[in-house]
Formats: C-alpha cells, sequence, structure tokens
C-alpha cells in the first residue's frame, strides 16, 4: 500500500477537480438555459475519508452524500464542526433509518411505506426534520439489478405517505440512471415523474439525479441536485 497523499496535495488535487467539474456544470446549465444557481452539488465521498469532507467543505461545498450507513455515520461523527447538508443517498434498510434520521438533512432513497414510517419514528425520536425524496426505479427491463426505487406509477403514492408523516418533509424525486440505457430518455421519464408528484404537491421541486457520467443530460431535463462522487473525489475502489 502507498502511503497516504499529503494534505496539501489532496487538497490541490480536489480544488483542481472542483473547479473542473463546477465549470462543467455552468457549461451544462447554460446549454440547457438555465441558471446554476438552480443546480446544488452534493459531493459524494463514499469510500473516501472523512478528511476528504473537511477539505471539500473548506473548498466551499456545502452538500455531502454518503450510501452506506455504517460510513456515514462514522464521518458524520468525526465532522460535528463542520457545517455540512448531510445527503443519504444509498439503499437504506428500514433497521438503520433512526440511525439516519439522525444526522441526514435529505434521504434520496426513499422507496417503500415502512421506511417512510421508520425514517419518521427516527426523525420525531431525534425531534427533528428529514426531507425526503421518493427513489423512482427508471429500468424498464424487470426486475432491476438491487439499486432500488419505485416503479414510476407509483412515486406519487410514495410521495402521499411521505407528506403525510410526521417529522418528513417531501422535497421532491430521485433517480440513478440504468446502466447501459440512454441516460437522456431515463431522466425525461423522471422529470414527467417529478411532474406528476409536483401537481399533487406543489412544494416538491427537487429533482435528484446525474452522476459524474452523466450530469449533462440531468441537468437538461431539470435536475435540481447532482450527485457527484468519481469526477471530484477520484476513481473509488470497487465495491464488493
Ligand atoms: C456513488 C453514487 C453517486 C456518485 O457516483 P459517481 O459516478 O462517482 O459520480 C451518485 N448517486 C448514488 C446513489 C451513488 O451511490
Amino acid at each position: 500500500m502507498s502511503a497516504p497523499a499529503p494534505v496539501g496535495q489532496r487538497r490541490d488535487e480536489l480544488a483542481a477537480n472542483l473547479a473542473a467539474l463546477r465549470l462543467r456544470l455552468r457549461q451544462a446549465c447554460a446549454d440547457a438555459g438555465r441558471s446554476p444557481d438552480e443546480v446544488t452539488l452534493v459531493a459524494v465521498t463514499k469510500t473516501f475519508p472523512a478528511s476528504d469532507v473537511r477539505l471539500l467543505v473548506d473548498l466551499g461545498v456545502t452538500d455531502i452524500g454518503e450510501n452506506r450507513e455504517q460510513e456515514a455515520r462514522v464521518k458524520v461523527e468525526e465532522c460535528p464542526d463542520l457545517p455540512v447538508r448531510w445527503h443519504f443517498v444509498g439503499q437504506l434498510q428500514t433497521n438503520k433509518a433512526r440511525s439516519v434520521a439522525r444526522y441526514a438533512a435529505v434521504v434520496h432513497s426513499v422507496d417503500r411505506t415502512r421506511l417512510v414510517t421508520a425514517i419518521s419514528a427516527g426523525a420525531r425520536a431525534a425531534g427533528r426534520t428529514v426531507t425526503c425524496l421518493v427513489q423512482v426505479d427508471l429500468d424498464e427491463r424487470p426486475p432491476s439489478e438491487g439499486r432500488g426505487g419505485v416503479p414510476p406509477e407509483r412515486a406519487v403514492e410514495i410521495a402521499d405517505a411521505i407528506a403525510t408523516a410526521d417529522g418528513l418533509v417531501l422535497g421532491g424525486v430521485m433517480a440513478v440512471a440504468p446502466l447501459d440505457a440512454d441516460p437522456r430518455a431515463a431522466f425525461a421519464l423522471l422529470a414527467e415523474v417529478a411532474l406528476a408528484v409536483r401537481e399533487a404537491h406543489p412544494g416538491a421541486v427537487v429533482l435528484s439525479a446525474g452522476m459524474s457520467a452523466d450530469l449533462e443530460e440531468a441537468i437538461a431535463c431539470g435536475a435540481t441536485h447532482v450527485r457527484i462522487g468519481s469526477a471530484l473525489l477520484g476513481s473509488r475502489p470497487p465495491l464488493r
């Protein structure tokens, strides 16, 4: 194993990646006729250490995303002093919902009513309000590979459950583009689902879509939150 890079060197690397990413986001917004102010960058720091979170926040990042409960909890505990909004973006087991509700500002991956109930209980116990997004499964080839999400036609049902749950605020919708599919077609479908949810719940304006490989397509389809990992932090070791 090689020694970790000195902090100064890692800071320079993250600063350069962030500058390039901001440029890409600005260009994508310009191409879509949108203002960059409409798009929030969520830096997904999974597999990277809390020291990277610290550097990113120092460089001006305000929103940090994690996809595994245990890793997220440890990192949150390592950064109690940082002014960060924590986003939970991964699949969430019901028995981990209470823990996530203690620190997450936004849970992007809500796809069943039992999970709504569990996050609501956790939020109430912690005296917090948690914004929840309905994760939509855009893969039309069932069964999709366990990345979570409800079929588009059930999104409003989950949205209704979130909107009526104590301690929760319905933020909007989220999706991951299916593998080997045209991301623009997938995100166009997500935009339709988002519209249906907004018709029932006008305040639910969040559209969380777009990762390192497809942020342009997501912004063209109206993304308000992009979730960026590798383009910012570098490539991750393969997930086991
Ligand atoms: C890891 C992850 C991302 C970021 O992916 P990159 O391709 O590294 O930008 C976004 N969303 C979710 C749900 C993730 O798990």
